[in-house]
């Protein structure tokens, strides 16, 4: 069960009081152009504008969400701005992360495949507890579809990933994929 135990990249703060804030670091991995930073930036500011791209790549967002249990999430997200290409910097990049999210576009097979690299990858070379997320992106393009739901479903079950379809233009699933994120961080035992 890799949601179990406590992960590498999870801090939980440190007064007891406050044992049910959690902070996160939390990657965004995939080819570029599938999204990742239109992802960011509608969770964060709720807003889709690609222009902004720039600004998002300086380090990285963070973004508190409120569980129903009364815990907090502070995600501290990490885009990679662009440095996809350099395979060589990803361990850097990742190292400590308790959350990898894996992007590909729903529009392009090459993104799909490319995404699996990446979840190979971190199988590797991440956190042994890192919760990993497939997420197919511009669920919008229903008409220019090429990665089926079922695709990605039977990839992610295989691969003990939580699976969501998503769209950064219309919001769709935006909010539900860091919800379903913060649900299954193991949360430090209360003494
Ligand atoms: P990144 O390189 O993975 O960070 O990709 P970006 O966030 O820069 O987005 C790349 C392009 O895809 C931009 O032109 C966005 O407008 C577009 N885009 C991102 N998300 C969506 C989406 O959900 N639907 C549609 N239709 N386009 C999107």
């Amino acid at each position: 069960d890799r949601a179990s135990g406590r992960s590498g990249g999870l801090n939980p703060e440190n007064s007891a009081a406050d044992s049910k804030n959690l902070r996160v670091k939390l990657v965004l991995l995939g080819d570029s152009g599938v999204g990742k930073s239109c992802i960011v930036l509608r969770f964060v500011r709720g807003q889709f504008d690609p222009t902004s791209k720039v600004t998002v790549g300086a380090s990285f967002l963070s973004q508190t969400i409120a569980l129903q249990d009364s815990t907090t999430v502070k995600f501290e997200i990490w885009d990679t701005a662009g440095q996809e290409r350099y395979a060589a910097l990803a361990p850097l990049y990742y190292r400590g992360a308790a959350v990898a999210v894996i992007v590909y576009d729903i529009t392009s097979s090459d993104s799909f495949a490319k995404a699996q690299y990446w979840v190979k990858e971190l199988q590797k070379h991440g956190s042994p507890d890192i919760i990993l997320a497939l997420v197919g992106n511009k669920a919008d393009l229903q008409e220019k579809r090429k990665v089926s739901v079922q695709d990605g479903t039977e990839y992610a079950e295989k691969n003990g990933m939580f699976f969501i379809e998503t769209s950064a233009k219309t919001a769709d699933n935006i909010n539900e994929l860091f919800e379903e994120i913060a649900k299954r961080l193991p949360r430090p035992t209360s003494s």
